[in-house]
């Protein structure tokens, strides 16, 4: 079975996080398995996105979601490695600006989706604010509970116009997270990387658990799937999102162009 079938939200479905072992590492053996995984995967990598661009008709948009200390910049690191710059961006989304703020939530998503051809990864994404907005009470329920069907009605509106949408939710524990926290405290190379205002986010893991859990499941849609990738190994955490993407891209079978000119006639001289 695919493991994009295997860990994929079924639409429709309930979803308690409590079900989802985090440590669990479904479909790959062990740490020597995955990074051969990822290896491979990598450079399977390259070869769809330069089909994709290639193409230029249709576009890939990958969501990461996670916990503080989730692995999100870990996981780009390693698993795009192996992409074209030309034809990739990363957007890492902060709390809304002034000019963001007196737009609707979406104003500054919608502006930087991926053009035909080309891959967009967002570190954080819109559904920030049906989390970090819903758990720190930044706007009140009947602004933020309207929006699963705004976010929904939108991936449909780029989903019909050829953007492919994975949404993965990087899944760990509350002690990995913890261990991980301490791990940036003691190593002065990864301070920077350490936000006290994580703490507070961290005393409410329950209420982004309950906003995590409505989120994904009031919008995983067949336009758009959300995937609960355990992340408490990092090489699980890896070779699944890597696995998921090749099997996605894959199944799009991007075809080359056909030249608009007769090959057989160019005569090079
Ligand atoms: P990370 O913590 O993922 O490594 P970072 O530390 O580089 O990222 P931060 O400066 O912490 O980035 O910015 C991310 C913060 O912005 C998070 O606390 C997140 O919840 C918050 N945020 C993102 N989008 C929104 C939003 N739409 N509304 C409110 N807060 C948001
Ligand atoms: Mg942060």
């Amino acid at each position: 079975m695919k493991l994009a079938h295997k860990l994929m939200v079924k639409p429709g479905g309930r979803v308690r996080l409590r079900d989802y072992d985090p440590d669990a590492t479904p479909g790959i053996d062990d740490k020597d398995q995955g990074k051969q995984a990822l290896a491979r995967n990598v450079e399977k990598l390259a070869h769809l996105q330069y089909r994709l661009y290639a193409e230029n008709r249709r576009s890939v948009l990958i969501i990461f979601q996670a916990m503080d200390a989730g692995g999100k910049d870990g996981v780009i690191r390693h698993v795009m490695s192996g992409l074209n710059p030309q034809g990739c961006r990363v957007i890492a989304f902060k709390a809304p600006n002034t000019e963001e703020l007196a737009r609707d939530f979406l104003w500054r998503i919608h502006h930087v989706v991926p053009r035909r051809g080309q891959i967009g990864i967002f570190n954080r994404s819109h559904y920030e604010d049906v989390l970090a907005v819903r758990v720190k009470k930044l706007a009140p329920k009947s602004v933020w509970s309207r929006r699963f069907d705004h976010i929904n009605d939108f991936e449909r509106l780029l989903a019909d116009n050829g953007t492919r949408i994975l949404k993965f939710f990087l899944h760990i524990s509350r002690d990995e997270q913890l261990a991980r926290l301490r791990k940036r405290l003691e190593d002065p190379r990864k301070h920077w990387k350490f936000d006290p205002a994580d703490l507070e986010d961290r005393k409410r893991w329950d209420d982004y658990a309950a906003a995590y859990e409505e989120a994904i499941r009031r919008c995983c849609t067949s336009d758009a799937p959300w995937y609960v990738i355990p992340a408490n190994h990092k090489w699980y955490r890896n070779a699944a999102v890597s696995q998921i993407l090749v099997e996605t891209l894959g199944e799009m079978r991007m075809k080359f162009p056909k030249p608009a000119f007769d090959v057989s006639k160019i005569v090079l001289e």
